[in-house]
């Protein structure tokens, strides 16, 4: 088992993970290679009565740690066997993505190529083709995890802990590898229209009018975006407060479904096409270099035009706190999935999330975003814990379940880790 403690060499390195708010100080690092070096890590907690977390690629903390950090990077097998993959708990959806494209497969991946596939799916995981099938926790076929008891063991649907990891993460021991089924889908019509400022409410509108009817085959969101002014964007939206609908087709009539969204406002940058599925990650370009941010977010059951006035007065060009506003279609395959793991709202036909770049300290942030969200209270269903970004309490977090499914995750929670050092 190799271990890493404060000022060793590699410490640090092993310690950094993609959202750098958090000040993460682990008393030891375990940098493990196997499933039983899991095992080792978890039974010395155990002995040392340390506190233990998992990182894997850090795009996703919620708290820091001060006992003992399992990093799972270095665990990053993956195998195609038919429709079904399995990788180690270190993978990220890129590795998924080029390995499944081989077999004429497709994974359930979301906008990033860089995001780990064990704490998105574990997360939820709402995915670019999730409105046609589902989310990527609700096609696990089977979880390898190392109980808060030191025993490693395979779970599987039906199974209560297998429940309880599909929402409840960490706080129900460290996965080392997951299986879940592959889609057949090797090309999308997918991309983004971006909107200058200016035409924000007329395309905020279209764009919500349209994706109600939107079939199911449609994943799509639009996120009002502060663009910086820098070379590597192209020059119709560099340095522009732009709207960017993104949109992931698998029919074959895209130009015909998008026509309405064109036609709403003087488009700036136009980069719908077909693309193979391994450059998915082209239609959000997510931000590849870790920094900083916080974010929350809200689902609701309907978006109407008042919604639309707040959105743009809290989280618009003209806001005291710049910020990322990305509004999601949900419904579809979402709607009517009974699903594997901690609950889903059914009822949400939309996801509001905010997130901004931590500058000068958190709490002006979530000043700013809590007046986009009470604005937005009367509609609100809950949360969606995969875009909770930052430092979030666990009453937070718990927010983002079921009250019945809380109840559910406290008493399992009793029962697998009655001294609560997990999570
Ligand atoms: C740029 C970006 C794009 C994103 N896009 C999407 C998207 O399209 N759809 C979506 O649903 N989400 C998306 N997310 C959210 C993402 O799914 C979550 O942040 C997720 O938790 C990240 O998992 P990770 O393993 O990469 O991060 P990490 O920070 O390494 O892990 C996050 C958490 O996952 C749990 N976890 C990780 N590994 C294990 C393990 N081996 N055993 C038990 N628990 C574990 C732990 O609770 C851990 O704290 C995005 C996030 C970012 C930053």
């Amino acid at each position: 088992m190799n271990t890493l403690r404060p000022g060793q060499d590699g410490y640090a390195e092993e310690v950094a993970g993609f959202q750098t708010s958090i000040a993460t100080q682990p008393a030891v690092v375990v940098a493990a290679e196997t499933a039983e070096d899991v095992v080792a890590a978890v039974k010395y907690a155990a002995e040392h009565d340390l506190p233990v977390s998992v990182q894997s690629t850090g795009h996703g903390l919620t708290t820091g740690t001060d006992g003992l950090l399992i990093s799972t990077r270095r665990l990053t097998d993956v195998e195609i066997d038919g429709d079904t993959a399995r990788v180690g708990a270190g993978v990220r959806w890129g590795a998924v993505i080029e390995a499944a494209a081989k077999h004429g497969l497709a994974p359930l991946s979301g906008s990033s190529p860089d995001v780990g596939v064990v704490g998105y799916t574990l997360s939820g995981g709402f995915g670019l083709m999730a409105r046609r099938f589902g989310r990527a926790a609700d096609h696990v076929r089977a979880i390898d995890v190392v109980t808060p008891g030191g025993e490693l063991r395979t779970v599987t649907p039906g199974s209560e802990l297998f429940w309880a990891l599909l929402g409840g993460r960490a706080g129900f021991g460290i996965v080392t590898a997951l299986e879940f089924g592959l889609v057949p889908v090797t090309e999308l019509y997918g991309g983004g229209l971006y909107f200058d400022a200016g035409d924000l409410p007329a395309v905020l509108r279209a764009w919500r009018t349209w994706a109600m009817t939107a079939p199911d085959e449609l994943t799509t969101s639009i996120a009002v975006v502060p663009l910086p002014d820098l070379p590597f964007l192209p020059e119709p939206i560099r340095g522009k407060h732009v709207a960017n609908i993104r949109i992931a087709y698998l029919g074959e009539d895209g130009d015909s479904v998008v026509a309405p969204l064109r036609a709403a406002a003087p488009v700036l940058l136009d980069t719908l096409k077909r693309l193979p599925y391994t450059d998915s990650g082209s239609i959000a370009s997510d931000p590849p270099h870790p920094h900083p941010y916080h974010g929350t977010n809200a689902t609701v059951e309907v978006l109407n035009d008042g919604m639309l006035t707040s959105i743009l007065e809290h989280a618009g060009p003209g806001a005291p706190v710049e910020t990322v506003l990305i509004i999601d279609r949900l419904g579809g395959e979402l709607a009517r999935r009974e699903g594997n793991g901690v609950g889903w709202d059914a009822k949400a036909e939309f996801v509001v999330r905010a997130l901004s770049v931590v500058e000068d300290g958190v709490e002006t942030i979530r000043r700013a975003h809590a007046k986009l969200f009470d604005a937005l209270a009367p509609w609100s269903t809950g949360r969606l814990l995969p875009f909770l970004y930052g430092e979030h309490s666990p009453a937070e977090l718990a927010a983002a379940f079921p009250a019945a499914d809380v109840t559910r995750l406290k008493q399992l929670k009793t029962k697998y880790d009655p001294a609560g050092r997990f999570g």
